[in-house]
């Protein structure tokens, strides 16, 4: 149970944890903090939040669970401006996209609490942002990665935990280089992609029409192209060396597949397709949580 929570960044992501812990009833109060006042007044009008500061140093104040929910290059501003605040006994997280970066923000920047310090992902959210889209269930079912510092307790990681479990998300440990590396396949890469396409088509001569008859299937490959743009620029820039890595190797397979196109190798073809179709079937039925 958290007496005070205090949330830095009430957007999507910090605003659907404090939701999913208040309807829980595990948490008493909740301190949202951000930059601009207007947000935080809508997060309290929506109950999102109990009281609001736009000052980090003073929302730390009193707080047994701090939570920065802020975009990855804000992350180590907003550690400077809490570090000689935090109280003795609060435990802090965070909720970035790359983990490594965190990191080494969090070694650079908290100097007395950085044993407190365990760095989180929940892997869930939608392409929208802001606190008008948190909704209480975001982390029902689905995963939190945990990237624990050798200084962390157990006891520690277990109330990072225990908060997150609260809200129905099933919560999983491993080194922030390993986090990054199949995040950047698995959720950077599939980012890229589908900003690559949609400004492909978006400046090619009859992009209107191409949007006119775009269908399903489109729209499925490209929701997520509707995503933030800055948060997915910092991620970009903060994960850079894995999202290479993966991007190197999916555009050669693309190279291949264009020159099995460009032969008519129709054999290759249906072989390259069917491995995919059978390797998503079967992933989605094993993972289908
Ligand atoms: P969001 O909806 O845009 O919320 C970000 C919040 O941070 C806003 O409320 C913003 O409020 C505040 N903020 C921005 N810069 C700040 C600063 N310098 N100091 C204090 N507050 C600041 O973004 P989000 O989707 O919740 O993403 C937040 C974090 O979650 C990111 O690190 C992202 O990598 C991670 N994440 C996102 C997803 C996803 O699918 N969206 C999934 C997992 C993890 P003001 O503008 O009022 O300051």
């Amino acid at each position: 149970m958290i007496n005070r929570l205090c949330i830095i960044g009430v957007g999507l992501i910090g605003g659907s944890l404090s939701r999913a812990l208040r309807e829980k009833g595990f948490c008493r109060h909740v301190i949202g903090c951000g930059r601009d006042e207007r947000h935080l007044q809508r997060a309290r009008q929506l109950g999102v939040i109990n009281e609001y500061s736009t000052d980090p140093a003073n929302a730390v104040q009193g707080a047994d669970m701090i939570v920065v929910s802020v975009p990855l290059r804000a992350m180590q501003s907003v550690f400077e401006q809490i570090d000689p605040h935090v109280p003795v006994d609060a435990v802090l997280t965070d909720v970035g996209s790359a983990k490594a970066c965190v990191e080494t923000a969090a070694r650079k920047t908290l100097s007395g609490s950085l044993d407190r310090f365990v760095p989180g992902h929940p892997i869930a959210g939608t392409e929208n942002s802001g606190v008008e889209a948190s909704f209480a269930e975001l982390y029902q079912g689905h995963k939190v990665i945990l990237t624990p510092l050798e200084e962390n307790t157990r006891e520690t990681i277990g109330r990072v935990k225990a908060m997150w479990e609260a809200t129905g998300a099933n919560v999983q440990q491993m080194t922030a280089a390993h986090h990054d590396e199949v995040l950047a396949e698995t959720s950077h890469l599939p980012h890229v992609l589908a900003f690559a396409l949609v400004d492909t088509l978006s400046h090619m001569g009859d992009s209107d029409e191409v949007f006119q008859y775009a269908a399903g299937g489109f729209r499925d490959f490209t929701r997520i192209a509707s995503s933030d743009p800055v948060m997915w620029r910092d991620i970009c820039m903060e994960n850079r060396d894995a999202i290479l890595k993966i991007l190197d190797r999916y555009m050669s397979d693309l190279e291949n597949l264009r020159e099995v196109i460009s032969k008519s190798d129709l054999e290759m073809l249906q072989k390259i397709f069917s491995r995919a179709k059978d390797a998503r079937d079967k992933y989605t039925q094993k993972y289908s949580s």
